[in-house]
């Protein structure tokens, strides 16, 4: 089943034309995987997929809606490249903030705070400011928050820059558990090659339009 469909989009700012007709199609339960150098267009297409942004031409439908969706918008969770954090809450502060945002229940929302935090390895610093957070803690809190409302769909944009080894190796670990237990749907952006192959499909985007799309071992030859 495709929960996401893409038909011929264009994408320009201005005179410069960012993305060219790209189409693809993403399973249920995949994680699917923008590769790319910086600069080819993959977080403006994960912005698209997100609603985030207006597509100029083509389509983007999610979950069978046409994007943007605002009942589509509580099923997809969004983590953006850059950390958008209140840095002199706490950990614990920021994800009650956001939490608030979802028509969740008080006693819902404390789980969901509980829960996210505990799958981003954050328990124990919930009570600091973020503020004093590392630049990979900030990036789990950021991963945390996109799971609060426990989305089917999760969007990534480059989850794992700033993130040592060990623990980049255990965020992934989150997001098969999260694909494989849970049937979560994870688009996911990066050019760690490593990261690559953890993928179940990947798209290779080049200025603006695919290059070549298929499994990691199909395209071995093309991204190393
Ligand atoms: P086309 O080259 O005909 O435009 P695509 O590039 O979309 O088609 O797909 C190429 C091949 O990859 C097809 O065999 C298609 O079924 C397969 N494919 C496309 N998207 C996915 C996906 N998300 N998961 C698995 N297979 C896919
Ligand atoms: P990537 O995520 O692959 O690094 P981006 O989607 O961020 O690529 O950017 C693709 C191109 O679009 C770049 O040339 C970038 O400068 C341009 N771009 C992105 N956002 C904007 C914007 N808001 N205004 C003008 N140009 C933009």
């Amino acid at each position: 089943v495709s929960v996401i469909k893409v038909n011929h989009i264009q994408k320009g700012y201005g005179k410069t034309k960012v993305l060219d007709e790209v189409s693809l199609s993403v399973e249920k339960g995949q994680i699917y995987g923008f590769i790319g150098p910086s600069g080819a267009g993959k977080t403006t297409l994960i912005k698209l997929i997100a609603g985030m942004e207006l597509v100029d031409d083509g389509e983007v439908y999610v979950l069978g809606s046409k994007m943007p969706s605002l009942p589509v918008l509580q099923d997809v969770g969004y983590m953006a490249q850059s950390d958008a954090l209140y840095l002199q809450l706490t950990g614990k502060e920021n994800l009650a903030f956001f939490a608030s945002l979802f028509k969740l229940t008080k006693k819902q929302q404390k789980d969901r705070i509980s829960y996210a935090a505990g799958l981003v390895n954050l328990t124990d610093d919930l009570d600091k400011k973020v503020a004093a957070y590392s630049g990979g803690m900030k990036r789990r809190l950021s991963l945390a928050i996109s799971l609060l409302q426990d989305p089917q769909i999760l969007i990534l944009d480059e989850p794992t820059v700033g993130i040592d080894p060990e623990l980049r190796l255990s965020i992934w670990n989150e997001l098969l558990r999260l694909k494989k237990e849970e049937g979560k749907t994870i688009i996911v952006t990066t050019h760690v090659m490593d990261e690559a192959e953890r993928c179940d499909f990947i798209a290779l985007i080049r200025n603006g339009s695919i290059l070549a799309n298929g499994t990691p071992s199909e395209l071995k030859d093309l991204y190393h």
